[in-house]
């Protein structure tokens, strides 16, 4: 398994074509704007070498008999899908922010899944790729979202809004377009491409899922803006050390051989795909949002304290509930991964039913504990002049006094950060967006809940109906002995 520093070295070696505020960057790795969405990518792989995570950070792979960081491992056991919300809740705590490797993960075990329905040459490719993976030790950028232009479109209609095979040749595909909202893209090694949505006859060239790594010929980004980026790198920049990436990925006619190629026009196969990775990673946001939320809440203790009234009982109380409504994400979450079932590709996926209701949850619960948040903290987080003014010679000892102490004010920023800066993106408009907006979430609910079931008890009740389960004295009823 990769080290951090060699994780470092790794992106060094790669002749990446970044786009950043309008300039080719040619070291992304020592760019201000990006170097704090390495670092938490980089806190992915010290887990795996910490005696305290090793357990949770890293497991043993049955495809290359040795172990592997768990971001690239597959879902082989209850267990693991358990351990993977468990890992994304201590990262997030460790880094305040979204590391970026988990919509690799997903989508690894989401195609395993889907391939294996595709049948056993397209399986066997996938498996071959990802044993490369594993054995170095990637990161992998999970590329789904097509920019998808007017929604009340289907692909064909405007193709030039979804990624698409354009040319087919003896020995592979050549595919045109553009992926959006890519997470860690910059920071990636591979790039996986998979459709972005369940597709019909006629939509073939759109069904495509396969790999190539990160600077391929053809393959271009340009950095997406979060808000205060420019106080990145700077003493001022609320998360001093770590920060998310979203990238949009241009594919230029890129050449992809037919051993990467994992899914070429296997219609039923993407749905697969899809509705697997939906609940892989829905269930994921229980996990790093609630580590997230940890710092949050601890940086409202440390404010009303800093304050003088940490004991009062109505911060008390608000704290809980920032905490109580924490748990709460993180539960079902949890709940979802538990309650797993076996694909017979020998995935365990989770339940479908709960991690949608967690990620729905998430669609609400951090904007309530970021309102409180900001209850908290009081006008400050909104006013407070820069850290440089506040460490100046001149006007520092006199700003100082009337603004607070330095764990007041450094609080203070980071509360801004997590609120409506950088890290607001993980935190909030991801909450909404990623991995699906609110409404995806309802959709399944609607589709995957037994309603004819729960009226046929309402009937028994009622005595509509006759129970076959319980008798009136609540023995067995006689169909059911
Ligand atoms: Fe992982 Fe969360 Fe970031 Fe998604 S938002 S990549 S689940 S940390
Ligand atoms: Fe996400």
């Amino acid at each position: 398994m990769r080290t951090a520093t060699e994780y470092l070295s790794s992106l060094r070696a790669r002749h990446l074509k970044l786009w950043v505020d309008g300039e080719r960057v040619a070291s992304p790795v020592d760019h201000p704007k990006v170097r704090p969405s390495i670092n938490a990518i980089a806190a992915t792989y010290s887990l795996a070498h910490d005696e305290r995570h090793r357990e949770l950070a890293s497991a043993h792979s049955d495809l290359i008999d040795r172990r592997v960081n768990r971001f690239t491992h597959l879902f082989r056991e209850p267990a693991d899908l358990v351990k993977k919300v468990s890992l994304q809740r201590i990262l997030g705590a460790l880094t305040g922010t979204c590391f970026q490797r988990c919509v690799g993960m997903d989508g690894l075990n989401a195609l395993f899944i889907a391939t294996w329905d595709a049948g056993p040459e397209k399986h066997a490719r996938f498996v071959e790729w990802t044993k490369g993976v594993q054995l170095r030790d990637e990161v992998v950028n999970g590329a789904m979202t097509d920019a998808k232009g007017a929604r009340n479109k289907r692909p064909p209609e405007q193709p030039d809004q979804y990624l698409r095979v354009v040319e087919r040749r003896s020995d592979g595909v050549v595919i045109r377009g553009a992926k959006m909202h890519q997470t860690g893209a910059a920071n990636s090694h591979q790039i996986l491409v998979m459709p972005g949505q369940a597709l019909r006859a006629g939509e073939e060239e759109f069904a495509i899922a396969c790999a190539m790594p990160v600077d391929e010929d053809g393959v271009s980004m340009v950095l997406g803006r979060q808000p205060s980026d420019e106080r990145k790198g700077t003493s001022d920049a609320g998360n001093l050390r770590f920060g998310g990436q979203e990238c949009v990925v241009f594919f230029d006619d890129v050449f992809v051989p037919h051993e990467r190629v994992f899914l070429d026009g296997d219609l039923d196969a993407c749905s697969t795909l899809v509705e697997a990775f939906a609940g892989f990673h829905r269930a994921s946001y229980g996990g790093c949002k609630p580590g997230n939320l940890d710092v949050l809440i601890g940086a409202a203790a440390l404010v009303a304290k800093e304050h003088g009234v940490r004991g009062a009982s109505h911060v008390r109380d608000k704290l809980v509930e920032m905490a109580h409504l924490t748990e709460t994400v993180h539960g079902v979450g949890l709940a979802a991964s538990t309650k797993s079932t076996r694909h017979e590709s020998g995935i365990w996926q989770v339940d479908p039913i709960l991690a949608n209701v967690c990620k729905h949850n998430v669609t609400r619960i951090p904007y309530e504990i970021v309102r409180l948040a900001e209850d908290l903290a009081g006008g400050a987080m909104s006013t407070l002049p820069s850290l440089d003014d506040l460490e100046h010679e001149e006007i520092g000892e006199k700003l100082r006094a009337v603004v607070g102490s330095e764990t007041r004010t450094r609080t203070l920023r980071l509360i801004e950060y997590m609120s409506y800066g950088a890290g607001s993106v993980p935190l909030r408009i991801e909450c909404m967006h990623g991995a699906g907006s609110p409404q995806a979430q309802r959709i399944v609910l609607e589709r995957a809940i037994d309603w004819e079931s729960r009226m046929h008890r309402a009937r028994v009740l009622a005595g509509l109906e006759v129970d076959d389960e319980l008798d009136a004295h609540g023995a067995p009823a006689k169909a059911a002995e």
